[in-house]
């Protein structure tokens, strides 16, 4: 995640202890996708969730066996994702067992399921943040999700947590039809009280391998994200935002520090200071992903690969072991990045997109997905 309001407008975090922190003994963040089920079947899905009912659907006492090894691993977060969580019969008590254990809780919903008695219930097992799916204004929105009717649901979700205090923010997938709108959802955030927004660049996984031809080129994404920077500084000089975050392209670390240098920004050393500290690209390290069957990934995006199963070996044996070849290089990206990334002046803070995309373990499997965006002499030493 590159925090754009931080580094580009000195506002604090909520998670900057996590996210620019030196220590290095808590272990990865986890994303639990807690069931494949999801009222809604959204072109992008990564986990090409939808309403049919599946057989690998996890019971309660498996799910909480799942957030026990993640307990084990020293996890400090358990982001429940799905699949739609709130669709779990027993979420809360899998909420309230997480927090007894220690996990930080977070959700990622689409929103459309949060009425005023789940907002009140989120409230009661104390959730430390929702993250909710908005991908546009209305038509765009109930387009992307395949749901007509769904942008007035999740935005009346989006009112409910906040009449419970519930910390909720919006995530924005950045496509080629809705780049354009990208400032749009300053506005939509700031007119139902929404404070903290996160643009996640497309990647091609799961159902959104289907739309792949809606990655923006190079150029649109360097345009949507001086439009996201430009647009962060307005609102927070306005005091209307609380954090803007980027996610899934860890390019926009350097291409931020890029534009900083340019504009001769004050604040520039001290930017690239925090994404010194941070350390780039955490796949594989300080993000993981568990699967409704058990399956580990390098992260939530990686469901081509997987790294061993929770049913068969505890959580905690197969992410800090070296033993799987895949998950090696991902611990050793400094060895292993490609070529154009260790050349890079920037690699110390960014460490590459680097993903795995094919079948086998061969070196023509790992690409920068989705791509860098930089010139060459914006990467030249
Ligand atoms: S070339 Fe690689 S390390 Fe450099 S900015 Fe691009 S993705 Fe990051």
């Amino acid at each position: 995640m590159i925090n754009i309001s931080k580094l580009y407008c000195g506002l604090a975090g909520e998670s900057d202890h996590l996210r620019y922190n030196k220590r290095n003994d808590f272990g990865p963040i986890a994303v639990f996708n807690c069931t494949k089920k999801c009222n809604l079947r959204c072109q992008h899905c990564y986990s090409s969730s939808d309403k049919s009912l599946n057989d690998i659907e996890l019971n309660t006492t498996q799910a909480i066996d799942r957030l026990d090894q993640l307990k084990e691993a020293n996890c400090p977060v358990v982001l429940f994702s799905g699949g739609e969580p709130l669709l779990r019969g027993d979420l809360f008590e899998l909420l309230t067992y997480a927090k007894k254990i220690g996990l930080r809780t977070v959700i990622s919903t689409n929103g459309t399921l949060i009425d005023e008695r789940t907002a009140e219930k989120l409230a009661g097992v104390d959730i430390g943040y929702i993250g909710i799916s908005l991908d546009g204004p209305k038509h765009l929105h109930d387009k992307f999700r395949g749901v007509d009717g769904c942008f007035d649901k999740t935005i009346a979700g989006f009112k409910n947590c906040r009449k419970y205090n519930i910390k909720a923010g919006l995530r924005f997938t950045i496509t080629k039809d809705n780049k354009d709108f990208a400032s749009e959802m300053f506005d939509i955030a700031s007119d139902n009280g929404i404070r903290r927004i996160c643009f996640y660049h497309l990647i091609s996984t799961g159902r959104a391998t289907e739309i792949s031809d809606q990655t923006l080129s190079p150029q649109q994404t360097r345009a949507t994200i001086d439009n996201i920077i430009a647009k962060t500084q307005q609102f927070v000089t306005k005091d209307q935002i609380d954090e803007v975050l980027t996610v899934g392209n860890h390019a926009d670390g350097p291409y931020v520090l890029v534009k900083m240098q340019e504009q001769g920004h004050a604040d520039f050393e001290k930017a690239k200071e925090l994404l010194m500290i941070n350390g780039g690209n955490k796949i594989g390290e300080k993000i993981a992903c568990v699967s409704w069957d058990g399956s580990v990934y390098a992260d939530q995006f990686w469901r081509n690969y997987c790294l061993g199963n929770v049913t068969e070996k505890r959580f905690k044996d197969i992410w800090y072991s070296d033993s799987d070849p895949v998950l090696y290089k991902l611990h050793n990206k400094d060895k292993f990045a490609a070529e154009i990334c260790k050349s890079c002046k920037w690699f110390e803070l960014c460490r590459g997109n680097y993903r795995f995309l094919g079948a086998g373990i061969s070196d023509e499997n790992w690409v920068n997905e989705p791509g860098c965006y930089l010139t060459k002499e914006e990467i030249t030493k």
